[in-house]
């Protein structure tokens, strides 16, 4: 999808005005992107109508960047699409019961795992429940997962009966004094009546207050016909989003919202406890538009590790300094988190840039070498690295030239992705360009 708008907006370039006509070709262009990412035919053609509309309204752009400026535009109306904020979760009763649904495989296990441990960092007393009876793996996953981030299990591994599960699992948590139950139910490979009934039933029982519905990013146009039946039977309150970290389809995001009106409240990016994120509906317009996501990496960073470091990135990326050194730092920060296709698709530029190549750890080793073979002046100016410098970085790095070469192409695209985004969230900046 990226790629594809970018292909699209590519025919703005150059262009120092919003005309109908490339207003139109860029639509389309859009539209078609969002179809082959498998939002909703009808869904892609109200959004795209709406954008052209915006754009024609705002007969500005003399003074800026058209292509920009359009970015800007489908960006809003993306997000506004998605929900524009970011919702929380209902947490009541005692204890608040939280109901995750959905077919298996989509993630539901992992994810009531990795909401446990959120909510126990916030400092809330939880309670997992396994009610899923059916695979006999399955409590045994939950339990390691329990014991991995310090959440008590509640299992019976002789009942056939996940209803009563549940309920004995709500007792226990009254009895020991815990404020929020996960009940992680089974799923089927496909949408079936025996287990809708189940969760219905298990949903009469324990009336939970948030009904979460787990879906595989990856299933695309699928994902939207099970978000529908699941949402028929059960009334869901939200949407979990997982295995964005793949070939993620910003598609699914956009069209299960648009046809089921359910809020996306998390993103699941990988198979670590630590790998969740609420859903921000602007982040991920920025992310479908292939801007990278800046906001979360650094908030991730944030709670990963040094908070002033966090800060400091975070600011230079906004006076639009970030340089190799800074480069370097957040690499290996990101090799200390372990995994790294998580995260580098969040780094603006380098998801394109970098998407084609297999990462792992070691794939940074020519990186780091290369940057470390340049001077302190060089790795603040990229710029002063002339020919003969190239040769001999190369050399010192035991690279090739056309490798530093590559480098210093990502990172240059890299920091002007940077600037742009800057620039958009910039209000003083888009009054000056509407007037
Ligand atoms: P369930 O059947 O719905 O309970 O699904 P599981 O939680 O057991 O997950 C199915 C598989 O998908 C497991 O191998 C998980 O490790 C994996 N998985 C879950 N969430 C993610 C994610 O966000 N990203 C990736 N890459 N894998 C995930
Ligand atoms: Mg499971």
């Amino acid at each position: 999808l990226q790629d594809k708008l970018n292909g699209a907006f590519r025919t703005l370039k150059g262009k120092d005005r919003i005309s109908d006509i490339n207003v139109a070709a860029t639509t389309k262009e859009v539209r078609r992107a969002l179809v082959d990412a498998d939002v909703n035919f009808k869904v892609a053609k109200d959004i795209t109508d709406r954008i052209r509309e915006k754009a024609l309204d705002r007969k500005i752009l003399i003074s800026v960047e058209p292509g920009q400026m359009f970015v800007k535009i489908v960006q809003e109306e993306l997000t506004e699409l998605m929900g524009g904020q970011a919702e929380s979760i209902n947490i009541k009763g005692d204890p608040a019961v939280i109901l995750i649904a959905g077919l298996q495989g989509s993630g539901k296990t992992t994810f009531s795992g990795k909401l446990a441990s959120l909510l126990k960092k916030q400092g809330r007393q939880v309670l997992l429940a396994a009610c899923d009876i059916y695979r006999p793996a399955a409590i045994d996953q939950l339990k390691v997962l329990g014991e991995q981030i310090g959440v008590e299990v509640y299992a019976e591994p002789d009942s056939k009966d996940a209803v009563s599960i549940a309920q004995n699992a709500i007792a226990h948590a009254r009895k020991i004094g815990k404020k929020i139950v996960i009940v992680d139910t089974a799923g089927r490979l496909a949408v079936d009546e025996v287990m809708m009934k189940e969760v219905e039933d298990i949903k009469s029982a324990v009336k939970p207050s948030e009904i979460l519905f787990v879906v595989d990013s990856m299933t695309g146009q699928d994902a939207v016909n099970t978000a529908r039946t699941f949402n028929q039977r059960l009334n869901f309150d939200g949407v979990v989003l997982t295995k964005l970290d793949g070939d993620s389809r910003g598609g699914a995001a956009l069209s299960i919202r648009q046809v089921v009106e359910k809020p996306i409240k998390y993103i699941s990016t990988g198979e670590k406890m630590e790998a969740l994120d609420s859903f921000y509906p602007d982040r991920m317009a920025s992310r479908i538009l292939g801007m990278g996501d800046v906001i979360s990496l650094v908030e991730r960073a944030q709670q990963a590790f040094d908070e002033d470091e966090a800060k400091r990135i975070n600011a230079k990326m906004r006076q639009n300094k970030f340089d190799f050194d800074d480069f370097l730092g957040q690499l290996q920060q990101i090799k200390k988190m372990g995994n790294v296709k998580d995260l580098i698709g969040m780094i603006p530029g380098m998801g394109s840039a970098m998407k084609d190549l297999d990462i792992d750890n070691d794939s940074f080793k020519p990186i780091e070498a290369i940057i470390q073979s340049m001077t302190k002046k060089e790795r603040e100016n990229p710029d002063l690295i002339d020919g003969s410098r190239k040769r001999r970085i190369a050399g010192g790095s035991g690279t090739s030239i056309q490798q530093v070469n590559n480098l210093l192409k990502q990172f240059d695209e890299m920091r002007r992705m940077m600037k742009k985004m800057n620039t958009m969230q910039a209000p003083g900046q888009m009054k000056k360009a509407l007037r």
